[in-house]
C-alpha cells in the first residue's frame, strides 16, 4: 500500500493551511465572492469555478452548519409541490434529482416510500393514485420507480406496524435518501479543486463600496481573529436563514423578506421503532411527516412552525417532540414510542420567502434572487434538491452582467456532468468499488459493513481512508477505532475539519445516527487533534466544550 502522508500534509483543503487561504483571500481581487457555505453557496462556488471564474467563499461557522446539515436528508421528487400546484417546480426537481443521483450515486440512494391511506386522512385512494400518476409523468420518474397502488392487505404486508383499524390502502413511490452535509462538502471540494478559495469560520462583518457599488467584504477569521478585506467584482449573499441580515448590512432589505420556519427531527434506535419501510404519512394539523429507517435508527420528522429567535442554535422543544410522538404513535399498532426512547435529534430553519396570509406549510419552496442597488445579489428559498439549478441561475446572472460591463463571453453551466467524490457513473460501479476496496482493506481488517459505510460517505476517496488506516495500523489495532482516526485524518487534511464537531456532526454524521460511538471515540479524536493541529490551543479547548454541549442538546428538549 502506498504511503500518502506527505501528500496529505500538502493537500489544498487542509485546516493546516488556513493562514495561506487568508493570505490568498486578502491579496487578490476575485471575480466572485460567495457569502455562506451551505449547499447553495457550495453549489454556486462549484458552478462558477467550473466556468472559469476566480471564486472565494466565506462561511462563518463550519460548512453546512446552517440549514444544510439539518434537513430531512432527502433528494425529493417534489411530490408536495404537486399538492400546491407548483407544476414547474415538480418538473424541475424531478430532473434535478436525476442529475444529483447520476453525479453522486454513492451518496444519493433510491428509497421506496410508503404512503398509507387512512380513514379521515388527507388522501383518498383515488386522489393518491391520480396524484402519484401525475407526479410520475411530470417529474419524469423512471419506469421501475413509478407509483404502485396497494390494497390494505398489501400495505400491511409492506409495513406490519401500521394501525389496521384506520388503514384503508397504500401506495409506494420513490424518494432518494442522502447526507446533506456531505453533499455540501463534496461540492466545496470540487470547487476548491478548480481553484476556488473556500474557508469555514470566516464571518462577513460588512461591505465596502466604490461609488455606491459593493466591491469587498470585511471578513474576520473566527479562529485567529485576523481581519481581511476580500475584494470581488461580484458578491453573492447565499447566507440561508441569515440572508436578510446581510441585506440589512447592505442597507437593501426592502420589499420581499424571509419567513423562517423551524423543522425538527427525532431519532430512535431501530429496535424501538422497527419500521420495515420508509413512510410519508398524515400528521396532526394537516401536515405530512416522514419516518425513515437508516443506519440502525429510525428518524421521524418534520415540524414546520414560524420561527423568529436566534438562528445559530435553534432548539428542539418539548412541544415539537410531543407533536412528532403523537403523529407516529397515531399511525402504528403494537409498539409505541416515548420521549425517553429518543437517542438524538436535530432542528433546522427553512429560509423561505414570506407571502402574506400563508401558513408555514403553504409557503412556496421556490427560490428567488434579490438584486440590490449596490449590486449585491441575494438568493433565498429553494431546497437541497434544487441547489444545482439555483446555482446555475445565479451564476448565469453574473455572466449576463459581465458580458454587459466587461464584454466577457458567456460560459455555459457544466455542473450537470461534474461527478462528486471521484465519480462512479452508476450505482453498479459503486458496488464494484466496494468489492475492490474490500479486497484491499483485508490488511486492516475492515469488513463489508465498514467499507460500505465508508464508500457511502466518501465515495472513491474511501480508498485514501483505507490507506491512512494501513499507515496507522501498527499503533491502533481495533478496526472501528482505526477507521475513525483515519477518517479524522482525512477530514483534517482534505475536508477542512477544524473542530471535533466538524468531524462528528457534519463529516461523519455520527451525532445524529451513532451518538454512542462518539462517546467511545471522542477522547482519541481529541488527542489526535491536539497533537496534529496547527490551530490555536484555546480554540481547540473551546471546541471540545462545543461538542459536549451538542451531545447534551440533541437529548434535551426545552
Ligand atoms: P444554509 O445551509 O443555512 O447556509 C447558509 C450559510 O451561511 C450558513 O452556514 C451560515 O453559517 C452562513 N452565513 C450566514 N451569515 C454569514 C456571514 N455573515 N458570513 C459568513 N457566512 C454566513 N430540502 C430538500 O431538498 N430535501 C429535504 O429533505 C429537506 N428537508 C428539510 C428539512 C428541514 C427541517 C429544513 C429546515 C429544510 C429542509 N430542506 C430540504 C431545505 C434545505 O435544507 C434548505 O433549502 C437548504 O439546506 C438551504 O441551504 P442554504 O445554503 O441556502 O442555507
Amino acid at each position: 500500500m502506498r504511503t500518502i502522508f506527505i501528500f496529505l500534509k500538502t493537500t489544498p483543503f487542509s485546516s493546516a493551511k488556513r493562514s495561506v487561504f487568508l493570505d490568498q483571500m486578502e491579496s487578490q481581487t476575485f471575480d466572485l465572492l460567495v457569502i455562506g457555505g451551505g449547499i447553495t453557496g457550495a453549489g454556486i462556488a462549484l458552478d462558477a469555478s467550473a466556468r472559469g471564474l476566480k471564486v472565494a467563499l466565506v462561511e462563518k461557522q463550519d460548512f453546512g452548519a446552517g440549514t444544510s446539515s439539518r434537513s430531512t436528508k432527502l433528494i425529493h421528487g417534489g411530490l408536495r409541490y404537486l399538492k400546491q400546484l407548483e407544476i414547474g417546480l415538480v418538473m424541475e426537481v424531478g430532473r434535478e434529482r436525476e442529475i444529483v443521483y447520476r453525479n453522486a450515486p454513492h451518496l444519493v440512494i433510491p428509497e421506496k416510500m410508503l404512503l398509507p391511506v387512512i380513514e379521515k386522512g388527507s388522501l383518498s385512494e383515488f386522489s393518491t393514485s391520480i396524484g402519484l400518476y401525475v407526479y410520475d409523468v411530470l417529474a419524469g420518474v423512471k419506469p421501475g420507480e413509478r407509483r404502485k397502488m396497494l390494497s390494505k392487505e398489501q400495505t400491511l404486508k409492506q409495513e406490519p406496524l401500521l394501525r389496521k383499524g384506520i388503514l384503508k390502502a397504500g401506495a409506494l413511490y420513490t424518494e432518494y435518501r442522502s447526507d446533506d452535509a456531505r453533499l455540501v462538502i463534496e461540492n466545496m471540494k470540487e470547487a476548491v479543486k478548480r481553484g476556488a478559495v473556500c474557508l469555514n469560520y470566516t464571518r462577513c462583518e460588512g461591505f465596502n463600496y466604490d461609488q455606491g457599488k459593493v466591491k469587498a467584504a470585511r471578513v474576520t477569521d473566527q479562529i485567529s481573529g485576523r481581519e481581511v478585506e476580500v475584494k470581488a467584482h461580484y458578491i453573492i449573499n447565499a447566507a440561508g436563514p441569515w440572508v436578510d441580515e446581510l441585506r440589512e448590512m447592505d442597507k437593501s432589505r426592502q420589499g420581499k423578506r424571509l419567513h423562517l420556519t423551524k423543522g425538527v427531527h427525532i431519532v430512535f434506535p431501530y429496535e424501538k421503532l422497527p419500521f420495515r419501510q420508509a413512510m410519508y404519512f398524515d400528521a396532526p394539523l394537516g401536515r405530512m411527516i416522514f419516518a425513515i429507517p437508516r443506519d440502525g435508527c429510525t428518524y421521524v420528522g418534520t415540524t414546520d412552525t414560524t420561527y423568529s429567535d436566534q438562528k445559530e442554535r435553534p432548539a428542539v422543544t418539548k412541544e415539537d417532540v410531543d407533536y412528532l410522538l403523537q403523529a407516529v404513535n397515531g399511525i402504528i399498532d403494537g409498539v409505541q414510542v416515548q420521549e425517553s426512547d429518543i437517542i438524538s435529534s436535530w432542528c433546522g430553519l427553512r429560509p423561505l420567502i414570506h407571502e402574506d396570509g400563508k401558513s408555514p406549510s403553504e409557503l412556496s419552496r421556490k427560490d428567488e434572487i434579490f438584486e440590490s442597488a449596490s449590486g449585491l445579489l441575494s438568493i433565498a428559498g429553494g431546497k437541497l434538491t434544487g441547489y444545482r439549478k439555483m446555482s446555475q441561475r445565479i451564476v448565469d446572472k453574473i455572466f449576463d452582467r459581465m458580458s454587459g460591463s466587461q464584454g466577457k463571453a458567456f460560459v455555459a453551466c457544466s455542473t450537470h456532468r461534474i461527478p462528486l467524490a471521484g465519480g462512479f457513473g452508476s450505482p453498479q460501479a459503486v458496488d464494484r468499488f466496494v468489492e475492490l476496496l474490500l479486497g484491499e482493506a483485508k490488511q486492516v481488517n475492515f469488513g463489508r459493513e465498514l467499507i460500505t459505510k465508508l464508500v457511502g460517505k466518501y465515495g472513491k476517496n474511501a480508498r485514501t481512508i483505507v490507506e491512512l488506516a494501513y499507515e496507522m495500523s501498527r499503533k491502533v489495532q481495533d478496526a472501528e477505532s482505526l477507521a475513525t482516526l483515519a477518517e479524522l485524518r482525512y477530514g483534517m487534511a482534505e475536508e477542512m475539519v477544524c473542530t471535533p464537531s466538524d468531524f462528528f456532526v457534519r463529516r461523519s454524521g455520527m451525532l445524529y445516527f451513532n451518538r454512542l460511538d462518539i462517546l467511545k471515540h471522542r477522547e482519541s479524536v481529541f488527542l489526535w487533534m491536539e497533537s496534529n493541529t496547527s490551530l490555536d490551543s484555546s480554540f481547540l479547548i473551546a471546541s471540545k466544550s462545543e461538542l459536549e454541549r451538542e451531545l447534551e442538546e440533541v437529548m434535551h428538549f426545552a
